[in-house]
């Protein structure tokens, strides 16, 4: 084998973001443990196809604001490009990359024909009007058109987005091309040809990885407890799936704070106390039927299972030490760096790595962009039944992968995903 081609080659555009320097490093790391060539490795290393636009909207005040919005497609080597449209005020090129480069191996893992994708624009989305976003949203859409087609790269909400932002999308698309088009997007509303128990299936997903982990480990889910960082999408359905199991929540977080009850969170009236009039952020601050604790102790509160589910690069060398839990379920993408995940390495935490773990929802999403080629729609006792296949089908190969390579958790899981992809592009070979 030749040597690996250094983190970032000069001139690389993602370079100075953390975030993809993180997925870069795993992926070192991975390369090295399976002697990857070389070439190949360079070539995962470097994302596709990338667009930055400037997105300009008229404010409601009448002002013009413009905010970057960008798509990065990692690789278009195992089929469409397919990952998630993220709005936060932190999202920048690197990241993206990252996080469409994590979407390549996740698709991999679970043996869909997607390459990666992912896109973003740094905005605050809790800072915007719904007309100020359907504006960014419509107009960001018309200045990436030339590289997303339903064939070429299709979109899916991810954090700050959601179901209405896939519907306008769609739209904005569908009036571009002259007809209905719904194959463009996964994650939009059921009525417009979304597929039932996509908005479910990424906590879910997570859900029966972590009820797998408890049957190996002979924890019965009735006597675990959880702590969960982030009640967005991924973070709400996880407590909601969780508790159905008879898990009790004893700690959440979101951006604004975090609450603990160490009886367990009532987590359908914390549902009501999010939704309720008044409740503008949307947040779990304030909720009576909890105590309020300062965010550094929600991820080292005890718990059965702790699943970050909000954002990347919160578990660090600092608290990883300090992690008072038997499973870490990673329902966000990228929450461990790779030094806090030498220092878990030592203990007893059996992990659940992200590109295994939150893989339910481009599965589903897999499902509804199949059922709207198809134009045939299927119920959800199939879409759940066939999720749970595909999921625990995967989790037993990187189960089987790193009892094989004697790997950790995300080693096994990384390594058959670039195995795969790598497979791939050898067979395909280099054009020209
Ligand atoms: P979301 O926008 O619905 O929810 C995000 C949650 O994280 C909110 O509760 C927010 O308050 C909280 N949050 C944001 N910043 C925080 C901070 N600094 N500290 C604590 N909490 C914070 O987003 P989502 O769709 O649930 O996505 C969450 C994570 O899961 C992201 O990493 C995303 O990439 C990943 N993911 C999402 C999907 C999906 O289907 N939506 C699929 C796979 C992976």
């Amino acid at each position: 084998m030749s040597a690996l081609p250094p983190p970032v080659s000069p001139g690389n555009p993602f370079g100075n973001s953390v975030t993809y320097l993180m997925a870069c490093q795993q992926l070192r790391a991975v390369a090295r443990a399976i002697d990857l060539d070389a070439g190949v490795a360079e070539r995962l290393m470097t994302p596709k196809r990338s667009q930055v636009v400037s997105v300009p909207v008229r404010r409601d005040s009448g002002r013009t604001d413009v905010f970057i919005g960008y798509r990065v497609q990692h690789s278009l080597t195992s089929g469409t490009s397919k990952g998630g449209l993220r709005y936060s005020k932190h999202v920048d090129l690197g990241e993206v990359a990252a996080l469409a480069m994590w979407m390549s191996w996740k698709c991999a893992i679970m043996n869909l024909p997607f390459g990666g994708a992912k896109g973003g624009i740094a905005v605050d989305p809790a800072e915007l009007s719904r007309n100020e976003k359907e504006r960014l949203t419509r107009r960001f859409t018309d200045e990436i058109q030339n590289i997303i087609g339903p064939r070429i790269d299709v979109m899916a909400p991810d954090m700050g987005t959601d179901e209405q932002t896939m519907a306008w999308i769609y739209d904005t698309y569908s009036m571009k091309v002259g007809y209905a088009c719904p194959e463009i997007v996964t994650g939009k509303p059921v009525e417009l040809g979304g597929c039932v128990g996509r908005r479910e299936a990424t906590g879910r997903g997570v859900t029966y990885c972590i009820q797998e982990a408890f049957d190996e480990l002979g924890i019965r889910a009735e006597t675990a407890t959880a702590v969960v960082q982030g009640f967005g999408n991924v973070g709400s359905v996880t407590c909601d799936e969780l508790t159905k199991l008879g898990t009790k929540i004893v700690a959440i977080g979101d951006r604004y704070g975090s609450v603990r009850n160490p009886n367990g969170i009532d987590v359908a009236a914390l549902h009501a106390h999010v939704r309720a009039p008044g409740n503008d952020r949307k947040t779990v601050v304030g909720f009576a039927g909890a105590e309020a604790i300062p965010d550094s102790e929600l991820l080292t509160t005890p718990c059965t299972v702790l699943v970050p589910a909000a954002m990347e690069r919160v578990i660090t060398p600092d608290n990883a030490a300090k992690l008072k839990c038997r499973v870490l379920a990673e329902g966000a993408n990228g929450p461990t760096t790779p030094e806090a995940d030498d220092i878990i390495a030592r203990s007893d935490i059996f992990v659940i790595p992200d590109v295994l773990c939150n893989a339910g929802g481009v599965t589903v999403s897999y499902f509804e962009w199949v059922q709207d080629l198809a134009q045939f729609m299927w119920d959800e006792d199939e879409v759940n039944s066939q999720l749970k296949k595909l999921m625990l089908g995967a989790f037993r190969r990187v189960r089987a992968e790193a009892k094989a390579r004697k790997f950790g958790m995300r080693s096994a899981a990384l390594s058959l995903g670039v195995q795969k992809v790598a497979r791939e592009k050898e067979m395909r070979g280099l054009y020209p």
